[in-house]
């Protein structure tokens, strides 16, 4: 016991402290909470911010081993939403007051992909009079098309390194050149270089995966000093590769209360950066956002992708509300969100204090 309030009374952690923090138990563990808590509600406050979650298209280039929409999985029915059906998804993240939507999809780069996002962000910026801010997470693209969708109004981008210690990079990936460790750590360089909030984060409990890589994790977003962050445990999905490792896993609770620990381990080594509670954390509990947002995160994506889409976006097995649809969402949030004692910022951006105490 003595030993992790002895570590929880710094706040610059060493790997081995992150190590001993990630493997507590019992009073340990609650009192790792207790101080991820209290933390959160000093400097972002007790506030959960609304990005409303865009899933706009299941194509995708790349075949990540782990993902259930990766092209080579042939079972899966593929779907691109209109730009009307995208801008009635906005149009309903901001009557409800959700001051910020994710747009997210799999990773396309050609040129048509990249003009068509280009003109949706001046449409969302134009149809909700510059009140909504974008999140993107479209995958590597070249530092141009950063810049391009930088200029027609993207905010912030989420790029999940998933593993910052190259050699488990190359396990869960192909070895390719669409798969390179070195390209996707560039592509967060160009983000912060053209001044995005920039997002990563990493699947918690992969296989071939130790505590030390996750400490390390933790360490590189710090030294890295991202302005958001987000974590969820690894699922299996039954149309994947990664698949066959499967006897290396955890069992899937081990890997839930993992990623609780690793988010609040994060929160309390870097206080004022925005962490989302995971949609993945609530396919194995179905309280697991709602933990989650007691012992750090802070911000929480709804899924207004409409419904009968929904299905086709699965990049892990069981995906929570597949057959919902975005009002039902919103209504269950509210009082799921009341439970933790948090309040729902209506109305507002809730950026990255980080970002904002950082240079602006
Ligand atoms: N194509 C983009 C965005 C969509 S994928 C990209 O790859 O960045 C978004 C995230 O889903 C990925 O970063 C990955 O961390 C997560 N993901 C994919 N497969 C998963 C799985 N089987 N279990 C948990 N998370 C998964
Ligand atoms: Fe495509 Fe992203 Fe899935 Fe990789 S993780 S296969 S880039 S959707």
């Amino acid at each position: 016991m003595e030993n992790v309030l002895k570590i929880l009374e710094q706040d610059n952690f060493s790997k081995e402290n992150i190590i001993t923090l990630l493997r507590s138990e019992g009073e340990n563990r609650t009192a790792l909470f207790q101080k991820s808590a209290d933390i959160k509600g000093k400097y972002v406050g007790n506030i959960v911010y609304y990005r409303g979650l865009i899933e706009f298209s299941n194509n995708c280039e790349k075949n990540c081993l782990y993902c259930g929409i990766r092209i080579g999985n042939k079972k899966v029915t593929r779907y691109n939403l209109s730009d009307d059906e995208i801008l009635s998804a906005v149009n309903f993240a901001h009557e409800n007051k959700f001051a910020s939507v994710v747009m997210q999809s799999g990773e396309i780069t050609n040129e048509e992909f990249v003009t068509r996002i280009e003109q949706l962000l001046q449409n969302i910026k134009k149809l909700t009079r510059d009140e909504i801010k974008v999140t993107l997470s479209l995958g590597e693209q070249t530092e141009e098309t950063y810049n391009r969708w930088r200029n027609a109004g993207a905010d912030r981008y989420l790029l999940r390194i998933e593993s910052s210690n190259p050699e488990l990079y190359r396990k869960i990936h192909l070895q390719n050149n669409k798969h390179d460790f070195q390209t996707r750590m560039n592509c967060l360089y160009s983000l912060r270089k053209l001044d995005y909030q920039v997002g990563t984060g990493i699947m918690v409990g992969l296989p071939f995966q130790t505590y030390e890589d996750i400490a390390n994790d933790l360490l590189f977003m710090r030294d890295f000093d991202i302005d958001m962050c987000g974590m969820g445990p690894y699922i299996e999905h039954q149309d994947t590769p990664l698949l066959e490792h499967s006897h290396l896993l955890e069992p899937k609770e081990k890997r839930f209360d993992l990623t609780l620990k690793a988010i609040a381990v994060l929160r309390i080594m870097m206080k004022d950066i925005n962490i989302a509670a995971a949609t993945a954390l609530q396919t194995i509990d179905p309280l697991g956002r709602e933990k989650a947002i007691k012992i750090g995160a802070n911000v929480l994506m709804p899924n207004i992708t409409p419904g009968k889409y929904r299905d086709s976006y699965k990049l892990y097995d069981n995906k929570p509300c597949t057959d919902e649809d975005p009002d039902d969402c919103v209504q269950c949030l509210e009082a799921r969100i009341a439970i933790t004692g948090n309040e729902i910022g209506y109305g507002k951006w809730g950026d990255s204090k980080h970002y904002s105490n950082k240079f602006h």
